[in-house]
């Protein structure tokens, strides 16, 4: 099991030792983390590294999953998508279903915690049903600057009820909740077994077993197949880079356990590679395997995040880490890590042709590749790592409890 000490070598001694001053004043408070999915996803791959640390320095952290049957789930992926701006079909049923999961939740849940913190919509309600004893923090991962308006007006009850609310953006504040808004960014875990680093050896053995050949520039973005993501812009953007640069494509996308349009879209993605580019150069990977990231975001000659919408985008960060050049859409969280022709190119996310340009650009100039991949580097040791979270989150709890 990792302890803060391990991150000594990648931050240094000061950040380790601020850590451990600010979690001083808050020994003996115990925290609770609510969210839906232990597996998939941003929220879980930060929570695992998260939780684990916050118990290492001495603040006694649990982390509870809400369950959700299939229907639920149905249920609060159309909300995601319509905080995201989609709009939405809210019946009476979807209402009712959501708010049962939640009473559900309750009655076999016992909160005697300092402070609850309620990651994203699936859990969000749950606050009604409980007699407030503490603050509640809500804690949302996603872009909700344009939200259906009905959908907005149906769950702002909801988080009035909360102390704070805890986003990802500057950009994602709203003017209409009275509710403290407090921006902090994620961050990815430089010693998770997704970013920690690997030998070539483990990293070509490791493709081969998923049977991805290596003869070729890789080109690769890994996502949930999710239409937010763009896998069907990804592929029109690798036919435009394949008529200038012999490569391969690779998707990568594991299905989360919160979100079911992840098989439909993998289908149609599926049917549209095959209509597109018939020499097998387009690889649709469908497993979670930390390993297999790791080693795609190493080896890849760039990574591509062609999304519509991005609340964050650990993504970006995580290939960054590995020195690898991106290219991104300017949306969301994106362009917090990426400084356009610094580290990276961003592009906007309807322009086909330049995002293809610029992988072009990428593939044809190693030079340039190497120089982005490294100030990449830098640029997520300085911001994005899950150790500032940590003092960030310590902040957030002393301002709450202290
Ligand atoms: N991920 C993964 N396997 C996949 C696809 C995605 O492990 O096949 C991980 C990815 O490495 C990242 C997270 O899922 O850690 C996605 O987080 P991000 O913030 O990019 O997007 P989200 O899924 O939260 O919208």
């Amino acid at each position: 099991m990792r302890t803060i000490e391990d991150y000594r070598d990648i931050v240094g001694d000061g950040v380790i030792s601020n850590i451990y001053r600010k979690a001083r004043k808050l020994y003996g408070k115990h925290i609770l983390e609510i969210n839906s999915t232990y597996q998939g996803g941003g929220v879980a791959e930060m929570l695992s590294s998260f939780i684990h640390l916050m118990n290492d320095i001495g603040i006694e952290t649990d982390w509870n999953i809400l369950h959700g049957t299939p229907d639920f789930f149905e249920i609060t992926k159309l909300f995601h998508n319509a905080l995201q701006g989609k709009p939405a079909n809210l019946t009476e049923n979807k209402r009712h279903i959501y708010l049962q999961t939640n009473e559900e939740f309750y009655m076999y849940t016992h909160i005697s915690h300092d402070l609850v913190i309620v990651h994203d919509p699936q859990p969000l309600p749950l606050i009604k049903f409980y007699k407030k004893g503490q603050p509640w923090v809500w804690r949302c991962h996603i872009d909700i600057s344009n939200p259906d308006k009905n959908l907005w007006e149906f769950l702002k009850p909801f988080i009035l009820r909360y102390d704070m609310a805890i986003l990802s953006n500057e950009k994602y504040k709203k003017n209409d909740l009275p509710v403290e808004q407090k921006i902090i960014y994620p961050a990815i875990d430089p010693l998770s077994p997704k970013n920690i680093d690997l030998s070539d050896e483990v990293i070509e053995k490791t493709l081969r077993k998923f049977d991805v050949k290596t003869d070729k520039p890789l080109i690769t973005q890994i996502s949930r197949y999710d239409l937010w993501k763009d896998p069907e812009g990804v592929l029109e953007v690798f036919k435009l880079v394949k008529e200038k640069v012999d490569c391969r494509l690779i998707l990568c996308g594991s299905m989360a356990t919160d979100d079911p349009e992840g098989l439909k879209v993998y289908e149609r993605i599926k049917r549209k590679a095959n209509r597109l580019i018939r020499s097998g150069d387009i690889i649709l990977l469908n497993a979670e395997n930390n390993t297999l990231v790791n080693s795609l975001q190493r080896r890849s000659a760039v990574v591509v995040q062609k999304s519509i919408r991005e609340g964050f985008g650990l993504t970006i960060s995580e290939a960054l880490w590995k020195e690898t050049p991106v290219v991104a859409s300017n949306v969301g969280g994106i362009p917090i890590q990426i400084i356009d022709g610094e580290n990276g190119f961003l592009v906007d996310p309807y322009d086909i042709k330049d995002c293809a340009n610029k992988v072009i650009t990428l593939l044809q100039n190693p030079a340039l590749a190497e120089d982005m991949g490294k100030k990449g580097k830098e640029m997520v040791r300085k911001n994005f790592l899950i150790t500032r979270l940590v003092q960030d989150y310590l902040d957030m709890l002393s301002q709450m409890l202290l």
